[in-house]
């Protein structure tokens, strides 16, 4: 381990166990560590690099507003947010949007409103409101997102955890329908589960939940966190359903790479239960969030980085599917957001381990899965290179010899 990578383990919580790489520097889909050799990023910071690193219109956008005006809280207006509030809105198709910084905290912000809607709206008995998830979920690491998660390392040693959630099958549309009561505030999913495996629900599912939810004037919350911003080849993943969901979660990407920055967006009757003092945040909304997160979707529409996503994407799941090697299960995906499954023999975390001394930077999610979510600026050349490499890391893994002599090197 390099010294730095001693430092950050030492004076650490250990709540990370990163690959031993220490990275110093990033450009477009490159990033380069503490001893100058470059690797290729296709993991994006689990789609917070949207638009490659350090990109500079991005950059620019930043140090500009560093430099006029930086944080002076909600306490006063300013003249960054209402241009992005007001861009999000216009592109999503939502009529409101409350900033935040997290995901997790854009997800709360909607489990908040929805729960208060169902009260003042809906009329939902006090303290009874249900809110309804979806098995295999994630939706951030605070108390309440992980009490509903269905991972038990998120949940154990964590509890009491809050009531008012119950969980349903992913892609299960008839599940969902037999869970909803009376009660029913919101069905929160994520269209594609990121953390969950890259998991893409069958066609229409969705769609079919939507329909479901107007049936019962239930809410449908998409939490786009991940998914959203053009990572599936639409500006909303739930749009390849031709869904209009009643609140819309955005972050990661939102914040350009630089800033966490993330919205809750809604429909006006949803977001109207907020009264001033409800809810809020310190550096939510933020001048330099703002010009950032508005140089973001700025940057998002001009380069076409939606469509790009959408072609690249179908490109790069081609030439994952034409890796012949019975290591893998599956190949699944939409738009530059792949998972790669493998057989439990192959032990996903060494392949992830093999492809960073092979220069690719990517990282094993849940059901031995290999995730894939590069910037959406990357090119052909690039994901032909990166695929190289996977298919060779593979072919060594699937040759009784080849995963011999690697246990051999790293055993010692
Ligand atoms: N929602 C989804 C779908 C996510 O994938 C994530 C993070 O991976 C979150 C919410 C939480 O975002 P954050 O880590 O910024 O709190």
């Amino acid at each position: 381990m390099s010294d730095l990578a001693t430092l950050e383990a030492r004076y650490g919580a250990g709540n990370y166990a990163p690959l031993p790489v220490t990275i110093v520097r990033g450009e477009g889909v490159y990033l380069w560590d503490d001893r100058g050799r470059r690797y290729m990023d296709m993991m994006g910071a689990y789609s917070a690099v949207s638009f490659g690193h350090c990109h500079p219109r991005l950059v620019a956008a930043l140090t500009a507003q560093a430099q006029r005006l930086d944080t002076i809280s909600r306490a006063y207006f300013n003249d960054r947010l209402g241009p992005f509030l007001a861009r999000a809105c216009a592109l999503t198709g939502m009529d409101t949007a409350l900033p935040m910084n997290s995901g997790a905290e854009a997800v709360e912000t909607a489990l908040k409103a929805a729960r208060k809607w169902a009260y003042r709206v809906k009329g939902v008995p006090p303290d009874c409101a249900e809110i309804i998830v979806a098995d295999g979920n994630f939706h951030g690491r605070t108390i309440a997102i992980t009490g509903f998660s269905s991972v038990p390392q998120y949940r154990d040693g964590f509890g009491p955890f809050p009531p008012g959630f119950r969980s349903v099958p992913f892609g299960d549309a008839a599940a969902l329908s037999a869970a909803i009561t009376p009660h029913t505030a919101a069905f929160l999913v994520e269209p594609v589960q990121g953390e969950g495996g890259i998991n893409v629900p069958p066609a229409g599912y969705l769609a079919e939940v939507a329909r479901i939810c107007r049936a019962h004037d239930v809410l449908l919350l998409c939490d786009e966190v991940q998914s959203g911003l053009g990572r599936t080849g639409k500006l909303l993943a739930c749009q390849h359903d031709g869904v209009e969901p009643d609140g819309v979660m955005l972050g990661k990407a939102l914040g350009g790479g630089l800033l966490p920055v993330s919205l809750f967006l809604a429909r006006r009757d949803v977001m109207g239960v907020f009264a001033p003092g409800d809810h809020g945040s310190t550096f939510g909304g933020n001048p330099i969030a703002a010009a950032v997160g508005l140089a973001a979707l700025d940057t998002l529409v001009d380069e076409r980085l939606v469509e790009r996503s959408a072609a690249m994407g179908t490109y790069l799941l081609h030439r994952l599917a034409d890796i012949d090697n019975p290591v893998i299960c599956e190949v699944r995906g939409r738009g530059l957001f792949a998972g790669v499954e493998l057989q439990r023999s192959a032990r996903a975390g060494d392949v992830v381990k093999r492809l960073l001394e092979a220069g690719v930077l990517t990282k094993d999610t849940h059901r031995n899965t290999i995730r894939l979510a590069p910037p959406l600026i990357i090119d052909e050349s690039q994901i032909d290179w990166a695929v190289d490499r996977l298919a060779e890391v593979l072919e060594k893994i699937a040759s009784p010899s080849g995963q011999a002599q690697y246990e051999a090197e790293t055993s010692g």
